[in-house]
Formats: C-alpha cells, sequence, structure tokens
C-alpha cells in the first residue's frame, strides 16, 4: 500500500542544501515500532558535523547573504511554497510518519498522521503570513527625540526536537525562526529521523540559500551537547522532557532558551458536566497518540456523584479501540515509539498495580510483535501514587475522586507541571471560575487537544518557558534593539 520506497529515503546529514555522510562514518538504525524492524541505516552527526552545520548556518545568516538581503515578504513567498510542497507529498509524509514513530495513518477520520499532516502544513503557512508583519515601535520618550525599535532575527538557533509529533515538532520551531529571518541547526530526534530528512529535500527544492536550514540526525549526548555547547549558536529552541531541559540549561551557558517540556495535565470533569462530551474529550486527551503528548489529560479528576457512571462509560470507550499497525487502514491505537518507551509504559502499569490502583480496562501488552500497550484505565488512584506524579507518556489514564471545587483546584495544581488543563462543565460560570485558577498554558473548557496554528501553546512551572505556535511564536526568535536620534542635533 505504501508508495514509501525505503532504497529511496533520505538517510543523509543536510548541510547547505546538500545531503552528506558524517565524517565519521557512523551510522545508526531506525526502527519500524510495529514490527520491531530496522527500516533503514542513518547518518549519525558527531561533534565535527555540528560544526560543518554551524558554518554553513553562521555564513548564511552573514549581512549581504541572499537570506539576509531578501525581502521578508520574498520569505514569506519561500515558506508558502514549502508548504505547498509538503501538500503535493502529503500522503508520503503520511506514510513516512507513520511507518518511522507507527502512529495510525488516521484517514477514516480517527487520528493519526494526517492530522499532523495538516497542521503541519498549516503552521508553514500561518508564519508566512508573519514575515513582512514583523514591526518595531515608536516610543513617545521625553524630549524632542525619535525612539523607536527594530525587530531583528536571533541568530543562529540551535533547535532540538522530539519523537512524538516529529514533523509538528519541526515545524513549531522551523517556522517561526525563518519568518524571522535566523538560520537553523535542528536536531531531529534518533527514534525518528526520516521525516525531516524529507522535509529537508523539499526546503532545497523550495528555493531557500544554502545553509538556512540544516537538519543532523544523531543522539542527545552526542550530536545534541554539540549543538548546545557551540560557541557559534545565538539560540536553543528545545521540545523534550524536562530532565534533558536541566541538563540543556546546564550547558548552554548565556545562550537565550526557549524550553517546551513535559506534563502532568488535569481534567476536571465536574457533576454537572455532558458525560458523553467528557468521557469524549478524557478519552481523547490522554489515548491520542498513544498518549505519548506532553499535555496528555493523564489525572482525570471526577466529582464523586457521577464517578461510576464516568468510568463505566471510559472503560467501553478505551475497550473498543482498534490496536494495529498504521498498514491497518481502521486501527486507531499504534505501537509506543520504541521498546525503551514500551518498557517504561509497562513499567508504570505494573507500579500501579503494586501500589494498589484498580486496572480496569487494559494493563498488558497487546500481540507478541511490536511496541502495543492496551488503552489502559486505572480507578481508586490517590494523589501520591506514581502514576498520579510522574509522565508515563503512554495510553494510562488515572481516573480521581473529588467532592468540592475548593478541594480540586488545589489537588490538579499539585504538581511541578503546568502545561495544559481540562475543564467539563456546562455551567461556563464554573469552568471560567476554575480555568482562572489552574495554573497551566493551555486549559480546554469542553474540549481538549485544539491545537489551532494561531493560538499559543506553551508551559508553567517545570513544563517550560517560551510560547509556540500563534504570534507568540515569533518572540522566541527576535531580537529587540532601541535606536534613539536626538532631533535637536547631536546631544554630547
Ligand atoms: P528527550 O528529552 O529524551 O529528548 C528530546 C530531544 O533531546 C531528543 O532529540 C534527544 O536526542 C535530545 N537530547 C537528549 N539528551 C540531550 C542532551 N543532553 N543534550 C542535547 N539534546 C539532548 O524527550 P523525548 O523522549 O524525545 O520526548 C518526550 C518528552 O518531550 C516528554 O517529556 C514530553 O512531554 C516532551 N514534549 C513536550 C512538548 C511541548 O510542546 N511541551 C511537545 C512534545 C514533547
Amino acid at each position: 500500500m505504501t508508495p514509501v520506497k525505503i532504497s529511496e529515503l533520505e538517510t543523509k546529514l543536510f548541510i547547505n542544501n546538500e545531503f552528506v555522510d558524517a565524517i565519521s562514518g557512523k551510522t545508526f538504525p531506525t526502527i519500524n515500532p510495529a514490527t520491531e524492524e530496522v527500516i533503514c541505516e542513518v547518518q549519525e552527526a558527531g561533534a565535527e558535523d555540528v560544526d560543518k552545520a554551524v558554518a554553513a548556518a553562521t555564513a548564511a545568516f552573514q549581512l549581504g547573504s541572499p537570506w539576509r538581503s531578501m525581502a521578508a515578504s520574498e520569505r514569506g513567498k519561500l515558506i508558502w511554497k514549502l508548504a505547498d510542497l509538503m501538500e503535493q507529498h502529503s500522503e508520503y509524509l503520511e506514510e513516512l510518519e507513520s511507518l518511522d514513530n507507527g502512529k495510525p495513518l488516521g484517514r477514516q477520520g480517527q487520528y493519526g498522521t494526517k492530522v499532523d499532516v495538516a497542521l503541519t502544513i498549516a503552521i508553514y503557512r500561518y508564519a508566512a503570513g508573519w514575515c513582512d508583519k514583523i514591526t518595531g515601535d515608536v516610543i513617545p520618550v521625553d524630549g524632542n527625540t525619535l525612539c523607536y525599535t527594530r525587530k531583528e532575527p536571533v541568530g543562529v538557533c540551535g533547535c532540538i526536537i522530539p519523537w512524538n509529533f516529529p514533523l509538528a515538532m519541526q515545524s513549531w520551531k522551523l517556522a517561526p525562526a525563518l519568518a524571522a529571518g535566523c538560520t537553523v541547526v535542528m536536531k531531529t530526534s534518533e527514534k525518528t529521523p526520516l521525516s525531516a530528512l524529507f522535509v529537508s529535500k523539499l526546503i532545497a527544492q523550495a528555493g531557500f540559500p544554502p545553509g538556512v536550514v540544516n537538519t543532523l540526525s544523531g543522539y542527545g549526548p552526542g550530536t545534541g551537547e554539540a549543538i548546545v555547547k557551540h560557541p557559534g549558536i545565538d539560540k536553543i529552541a528545545f521540545t523534550g522532557s524536562t530532565l534533558t531541559a536541566t541538563n540543556i540549561l546546564k550547558n548552554a551557558g548565556l545562550k537565550r532558551t526557549t524550553m517546551e517540556l513535559g506534563g502532568k495535565s488535569p481534567v476536571i470533569v465536574c457533576n454537572d458536566a455532558d458525560l458523553d462530551v467528557a468521557v469524549e474529550m478524557c478519552h481523547v486527551g490522554l489515548f491520542l497518540n498513544q498518549g505519548q503528548c506532553c499535555c496528555a489529560g493523564s489525572r482525570v479528576f471526577v466529582q464523586d456523584t457521577i464517578y461510576d457512571a464516568f468510568v463505566k462509560k471510559a472503560a467501553t470507550k478505551a475497550q473498543a479501540m482498534k490496536i494495529g499497525a498504521y498498514t491497518e487502514a481502521d486501527a486507531d491505537h499504534g505501537p509506543q515509539v520504541d521498546d525503551i518507551q514500551f518498557k517504561r509504559v509497562m513499567g508504570y502499569i505494573e507500579k500501579g498495580k503494586s501500589e494498589g490502583a484498580m486496572c480496569v480496562v487494559g494493563g498488558s501488552r497487546h500481540g507478541s510483535k511490536g511496541y502495543f500497550v492496551e488503552p489502559t484505565i486505572f480507578t481508586n488512584v490517590s494523589d501520591d501514587m506514581t502514576i498520579a506524579k510522574e509522565e508515563i507518556f503512554g495510553p494510562v489514564m488515572a481516573v480521581m475522586k473529588f467532592s468540592t471545587d475548593e478541594e480540586v483546584v488545589i489537588r490538579a495544581n499539585s504538581t511541578m507541571y503546568g502545561l495544559g488543563a481540562g475543564i467539563m462543565s456546562k455551567n461556563i460560570s464554573r469552568a471560567l471560575g476554575l480555568a482562572n485558577q489552574i495554573r497551566a498554558g493551555s486549559v480546554w473548557i469542553n474540549s481538549y487537544d485544539d491545537f489551532s496554528v494561531q493560538a499559543p501553546f506553551g508551559g508553567y512551572k517545570a513544563s517550560g518557558h517560551g510560547r509556540e505556535k500563534g504570534k507568540e511564536m515569533l518572540d522566541n526568535y527576535l531580537e529587540t534593539k532601541c535606536v534613539f536620534v536626538p532631533l535637536d542635533g547631536p546631544k554630547c
């Protein structure tokens, strides 16, 4: 069924608009998570390849270079052209992403790479429109002085992304960085390097000058650290775990940083919620992408009077999911991305059982080949259990009981994270009141996982700093220069 031909995949490093081997010649395998088989070997960037990529990005950023001389509206046209090319190849991209990551295609209305590719194209188009609308201010300072600000690109950006939404994560950094006029050295996740390399081919085809975008495959401690420590990099934009972020912040020195990190997001289901809507939203909020979402609604607080009814419906829905490889058209639940994540998730399920939570659905591996974990729901979960505290990043829902709004706000906020939250209630005043009290970057009322490209996304507390998507995404890639001109002649 797939037009993806393994022998034609891009597997090299993308530097200066060319695909090149790693200087060391080292490669690493990328795995099909549904079959556990190696798809292909990919070139692994070492510190010397990072040097080459940074040199290319630095040259492309020099004043007078084709990129820096280009009119802002022309930058917009290039980004729009990239989106057009992605659209022309959208089915190919969907299949490549599903092959490398394991997620369903979602061509029958369920979630899958079809949605990811559409959202990815949308953010490039949204960013394209911003290029010639980035403006400073004229500031009314005291005295006869013209004072104005200019917004300038921050420079060479080192971007490091995870594996859960490879194409989307690439776009959430590339789109605003390019709109702002920066150049980029991006490291993709060692678990899912393939789709970003195909997009890199389209970047060259679209006509971006050499060196503007450089894409490296490799591991965190090798390739990633070399980027973070490189003196030629002005800014690090990172998405990944809070643990890795702590490490990166130690290594980045005085470089600018933005961090999109993990979460343990609460969903509050009030007794006046539409129960079917609440069950649907909690289901999507947790099981979307096999639970591998930074904002997964993994702590579901249900008010005591509707707790049993909620659990019954939620369990029926989880049980009905069709588990399978992306090659099965109606599958809506794929494998975890690799053996490491599979074992991690299974470890949390065992921990839930051993700490006394009740597993009402799932709780086991599905089949004997591929990293499939059954959609799992635990009840009788208390706030101090491991599954209620730590980010699992898998299809494991913890359902807890609450009595009053005052109590649930305190419990929902009792976490180091603050990425997402859901509130299910037909009483809009109550829902808005709760939304105001939850410390999280996104709150979805009677919905969940709305990722409109025009809306900002990011975390409070240990879930990170900076916002992606929306007009705020540009702030991550711009410096503000303030210029003073005394209008009565020079001031000495
Ligand atoms: P990770 O932190 O293990 O890895 C992320 C990236 O960092 C990978 O490319 C990895 O190779 C690299 N890396 C690892 N160690 C490094 C180091 N020492 N120096 C430089 N780079 C290093 O995370 P992951 O497992 O790929 O992704 C899952 C995590 O990402 C979860 O915690 C999830 O919540 C988070 N996430 C957050 C968002 C968001 O927008 N907030 C989105 C997606 C994922």
